[in-house]
């Protein structure tokens, strides 16, 4: 849903020099927009790569609703919608582009469309490349890094200070494990990632609890899209598997859970536990600090790997999209704290001996007990697309063209024939 908005100058400046923002909404077209008239209602407004808790204001006989001058980063970490809108570039008296999602609010330059992918300006005014997510070329693992300044150049990790590169509507790309969380626990393979959020920036001490949202939200993302992150050790993280000095990359990780726990603290942390993709060239760790230039063979390999995973993604999410994350056997949407979950499923498997086709037609979405039932011959579908072994018919969008061919091999395999067919619907 997008809807447009003014940047408003409501008088007087803050101490840091900048004038006071709000951003108003003319109730003609805030319809939809979450808010309450003589009250306000909290929203989590997405700014670039960031999210802040903030909420939208509305008073009988105005015409507009207002978008809060306060925000928060999270529970301790206040500053200004005026901060965040100049810092990505925003003007007095803009128009803007709202495109909302129940109490989530995305705020874009209203000329420019904003997707995924789409070079944008960062503050410092220089271009922000695409993110990438996967090996980046030419950085093959065990690459080293004296700096962070280094590592960002490189787009290994690209943020200078922030521990986790990624986006709440992108997933994360990659991270870096620097010593900075009391909780971070490293056993080489496997990394259980303390998220970030509700420290003291002083002590660094964690004073409050943290929240799904930001980088942590980027994380869970991941996992739930199956994305690869690039793991980087720095020479500060107390693990054997720590470089001497500076930061090395050490290869791929997927997320395999997240969960929120009590920290040593005594406050809530998200944790994260990402487990090696394992590597395609078998090798030690050289010694510390050398960089390993990748023979051509080695990093093609990678590259394969890499680019595979993305374009599943690719297709898992299309079909997951184009339905809603609803099941197409039993409607089921399921809602997670970092989105709604589905699974896509090959009608024909991929692989020997069925060899079947990565394509859009083989694909179907489905909830997870339906897709264990599909896997296992539980159920089958049959040509007019009503449901074996199950009442009911599969949803099919007019976009999803399913090849027949697909499903009357999966009935084969089955059993599902046509004396089968004949005992199950009698
Ligand atoms: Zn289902």
């Amino acid at each position: 849903m997008n809807i447009y908005g003014v940047v408003r100058h409501t008088g007087g400046c803050y101490r840091d020099g900048l004038e006071r923002w709000e951003i108003y909404v003319g109730k003609s077209q805030a319809k939809d927009l979450p808010y309450k008239e003589g009250g306000r209602v909290q929203v989590l407004l997405a700014v670039g790569d960031e999210s802040y808790y903030g909420y939208t204001r509305a008073t009988k006989g105005y015409e507009n609703v207002w978008i809060s001058p306060i925000l928060y980063a999270d529970e301790n970490r206040r500053t200004t919608l005026a901060r965040v809108l100049v810092d990505a570039e925003f003007e007095r008296n803009q128009r803007v582009q709202l495109s909302f999602d129940g109490n989530q609010i995305r705020i874009t330059h209203s000329d420019v469309s904003h997707h995924v992918g789409q070079p944008k300006k960062v503050s410092g005014g220089s271009p922000m490349a695409e993110r990438v997510f996967g090996e980046v070329h030419g950085y093959p693992e065990w690459s080293s890094f004296a700096s962070r300044r280094e590592l960002s150049q490189a787009g290994v990790h690209t943020p200078t200070q922030a521990g986790i590169s990624g986006s709440q509507s992108e997933g994360a790309d990659s991270i870096v494990l620097s010593g900075g969380y009391e909780d971070d626990d490293d056993t080489g393979d496997t990394i259980v990632y303390t998220g970030h959020g509700g420290r003291d920036p002083v002590s660094g001490r964690q004073i409050t609890h943290q929240m799904l949202v930001r980088g942590n939200k980027a994380l869970a993302l991941s996992r739930k899209l199956g994305l690869p992150v690039r793991v980087v050790r720095g020479s500060a993280h107390a693990s054997p598997f720590s470089p001497r000095d500076g930061y090395r990359y050490d290869g791929l990780y997927r997320v395999e859970d997240h969960w929120k726990e009590q920290g040593q603290s005594g406050f809530d942390v998200w944790r994260f536990r990402l487990v090696k993709i394992p590597p395609q060239v078998a090798a030690n760790p050289p010694d510390n600090g050398t960089v390993v230039r990748a023979s051509v063979d080695s990093s093609r390999r990678t590259d394969l790997l890499t680019s595979r995973i993305i374009r599943d993604t690719q297709q898992t999410q299309r079909i997951k999209a184009l339905y809603d994350y609803r099941c197409q056997i039993c409607s089921l949407r399921l809602e997670g704290n970092a989105g709604p979950y589905a699974e896509a499923a090959h009608i024909r498997p991929l692989g020997k001996p069925h060899n079947g086709p990565d394509v859009f037609e083989n694909l179907l979405c489905l909830c997870p007990n339906h897709h264990v039932l599909f896997d296992y011959g539980g159920v089958a579908i049959a040509d007019d697309y009503s449901i074996i072994g199950e009442s009911g018919r599969l949803a099919v969008n007019p976009n999803h063209k399913i090849d027949l061919r697909f499903i009357r091999y999966h009935r084969e395999r089955y059993g599902f024939d046509a004396s089968a067919l004949q005992d199950l619907t009698n």
